[in-house]
């Protein structure tokens, strides 16, 4: 049986890390071939070797998304190395740090917007017409719940993450009818690196850890190949009337 994206090319930003890695692997999986892009260069070559190891076919392009002239230049070096753009998964993101509002670091709130809502901009804004000029594609924006609520001591980010949701449905609506359809997939907290080593730290804190299993009514956190496999599905032709939605992948988070 052939897979959901088979012969299509994926480009996949923050891919040498949790859910990036496993947009990728899973995308392979499905048949696409990947790139992996990241500012972290030993991460991203280990996610091609993971992609290459289970048999599919992926190529690494070192880039930092909050920088117009590299995101650029990723998205050329994708298009020439596989001829073509189907998926892009803009992924990469950063946590900031907790804080009040009233007592957030300004230099912080500058970066989480740069990385989180800026480079996502620029992604689309190199992605779409690249996407356009050979006959469409497919945009997932990975945003978070902290697009759809609100979470106290998370200004910067969850101010990020709203603004992605309202920029995938600007998208959405713009490119939707020339043939490039765009969606945000939310993610509840995944046992990635963000929040099992930074951010609150769940891994070394099992009360922690408890905590915020218990904010999801499916009663735990969430894995990167949840994400993974739910962005894949947005990348495929299988949600082809699926646009300008932002979904929700958080074992009922938003739910209650
Ligand atoms: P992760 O494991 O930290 O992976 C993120 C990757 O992005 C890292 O490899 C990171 O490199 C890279 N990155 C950071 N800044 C970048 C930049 N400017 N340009 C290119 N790459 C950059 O985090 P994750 O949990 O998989 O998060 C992936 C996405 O999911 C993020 O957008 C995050 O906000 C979102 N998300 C995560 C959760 C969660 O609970 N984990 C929930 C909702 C949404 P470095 O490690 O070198 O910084």
């Amino acid at each position: 049986m052939p897979g959901l994206l088979e012969d299509k090319t994926l480009l996949a930003t923050g891919a040498a890390s949790g859910i990036g890695r496993a947009v990728a692997l899973v995308a392979a999986r499905e048949g696409a071939r990947v790139v992996v892009s990241d500012v972290a260069a030993e991460g991203g070559e280990e996610t091609v070797r993971l992609v290459e190891e289970a048999g599919g076919e992926a190529a690494f392009v070192k880039a930092d998304v909050s920088r117009a002239e590299e995101v650029e230049s990723l998205v050329d070096a994708a298009v020439e190395t596989y001829g073509r753009l189907h998926c892009a998964v803009n992924n990469a993101g950063i946590e900031g740090v907790l804080a009040p509002l009233a007592e957030y670091p300004d230099e912080v709130w500058d970066r989480v917007l740069a990385v989180n809502l800026t480079g996502v901009y620029r992604c689309m804004k190199s992605e779409i017409p690249r996407m356009l000029e050979n006959g469409g594609g497919v945009i997932v924006n990975v945003a978070s719940i902290l697009g759809l609520v609100g979470f106290a001591n998370a200004p910067a980010y969850t101010a990020a993450k709203h603004g992605v949701v309202g920029l995938t449905k600007v998208a959405a609506l713009e490119n939707s009818a020339r043939g490039v359809r765009v969606n945000a997939v939310c993610p509840g907290f995944i046992e990635t690196p963000m929040v099992m080593e930074r951010g609150v730290e769940a891994g070394a804190h099992p009360e922690v850890m408890a905590q915020i299993s218990a904010l999801h009514p499916i009663g735990h956190m969430g894995r990167s190949e949840e994400i993974a496999e739910a962005t894949v599905w947005l990348c495929s032709d299988a949600s082809s009337f699926v646009t300008g939605q932002a979904l929700a992948a958080d074992g009922g988070y938003v739910a209650q």
